[in-house]
């Protein structure tokens, strides 16, 4: 193998392969990419341990990866916003700018997106990777490659909280201390929540919760939501204002409802099973808003400005560090659930 362009191809499911692909051109708009951080996602293991979630089916082999940074190594036609050696995040859903939801600014809910690692699209874990320009952020000089990575779970936390329309003095409850729980976390602290409550089964989790800012914990022990509730009211002395629930768990979604405030919000970041049963006359009846969230939309430049900032510290999310040529190992880690954010460095000069 030349390893001119080291790639982690999906054939099917199971079958994860590092394979070497020839070096993409960039069209019109676009810039060839030389990939520095690709962090792994769950959806990412998921398509490689299941070849599916929900109605996207892997049905030819696909490039896994979509929270990346890279180094711009090439202009295609017409590209003006960047030049070569710029060090940029990329955003990894490039939607059809035509339709409605494009033409009204809620992007991410077009129908003909090309999101990386979602199918039939490939991911950009590899050495190169072509992008459209305007979908690559560019990263000061003091925002790590790691940083730029962490913008797309940030974002998905941007995005989460914007929905929510959480407010200075706000409580907030975040259920599940997964990396998208935990940046909701440090989301709704900067966004001036007062007190975020943070719910687990796993006691390492909420201990990353505490570190990364949350002030309350609620190890949850029992199947029955109402035990969760009570814990979460006797923290905080009251209901949430506004309850983010980041497991997908089913449980999990009736304490986020039950334990928000009347005229509150609960937004569904977590995605679990299709169908699940909920205490709807409940959130009815007080008028619990309930709000669900698809990935981000135009999220990526607030996501930057606060790690730029400062406002958001999003390091102590990596715990796992891999080099490309040990993908596979990176991703037998992350199937086993180890640690919190697993990196994989595509750079040779970290090699
Ligand atoms: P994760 O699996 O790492 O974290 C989920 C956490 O929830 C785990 O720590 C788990 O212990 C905890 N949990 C499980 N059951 C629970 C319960 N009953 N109560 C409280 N906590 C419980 O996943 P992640 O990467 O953090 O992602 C979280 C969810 O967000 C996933 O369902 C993912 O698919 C979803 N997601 C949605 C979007 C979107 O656009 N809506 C975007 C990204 C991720």
């Amino acid at each position: 193998m030349t390893d001119i362009n080291l790639t982690a191809v999906l054939f099917e499911q199971n079958d994860l392969r590092m394979e070497d692909c020839p070096i993409p051109s960039p069209g019109p708009g676009q810039v060839l990419l030389e990939m520095k951080e690709v962090g792994i996602c769950g959806s990412d293991v998921h398509y490689w341990t299941h070849g599916r979630i929900g109605d996207f089916v892997l049905e030819a082999p696909m490039v896994l990866g979509h929270e990346a940074s890279a180094v711009v190594s090439k202009l295609g036609e017409g590209v003006t916003s960047l030049k070569v050696g710029d060090r940029v995040a990329i955003e990894p859903g490039v939607p059809c700018r035509r339709c409605n939801y494009c033409k009204t600014g809620r992007y991410n809910l077009c129908l003909d997106m090309k999101f990386c690692a979602t199918p039939p699209y490939d991911g950009n874990l590899a050495r190169f990777y072509v992008h459209d320009a305007d979908f690559c952020f560019k990263l000061p000089d003091h925002v790590t490659f790691e940083e730029g990575a962490l913008l797309e779970p940030l974002s998905v936390a941007v995005h989460a909280t914007n929905r929510a329309g959480i407010k200075l003095g706000n409580t907030v409850l975040v259920c599940g201390a997964g990396p998208i729980g935990l940046v909701n976390i440090l989301t709704a602290k900067a966004k001036g929540a007062a007190f975020v409550c943070v719910t687990d089964l796993d006691a390492s989790r909420l201990e990353m919760a505490k570190k990364l800012g949350a002030d309350f914990t609620v190890q949850v022990t029992s199947r029955d939501p109402l035990v969760t509730v009570q814990a979460i009211e006797e923290a905080l002395g009251d209901k949430a204002d506004v309850a983010i629930e980041c497991s997908g768990a089913a449980p999990s979604l009736k304490t986020a409802i039950y334990a928000t405030k009347s005229g509150g919000v609960v937004v569904l970041v977590g995605l679990g099973q299709e169908m699940v049963e909920m205490p709807v006359v409940n959130a009815g009846v007080r008028e619990v808003d309930i709000r669900g969230i698809f990935r981000y939309v135009n999220c990526y430049p607030t996501a930057l400005a606060m790690i730029a900032s400062g406002k958001v510290d999003v390091k102590p999310l990596v715990t796992h560090r891999y080099k490309l040529e040990e993908s596979i190992k990176a991703f037998e880690a992350a199937k086993r659930g180890e640690g919190i954010k697993i990196m994989i460095s595509c750079d040779r000069k970290k090699q």
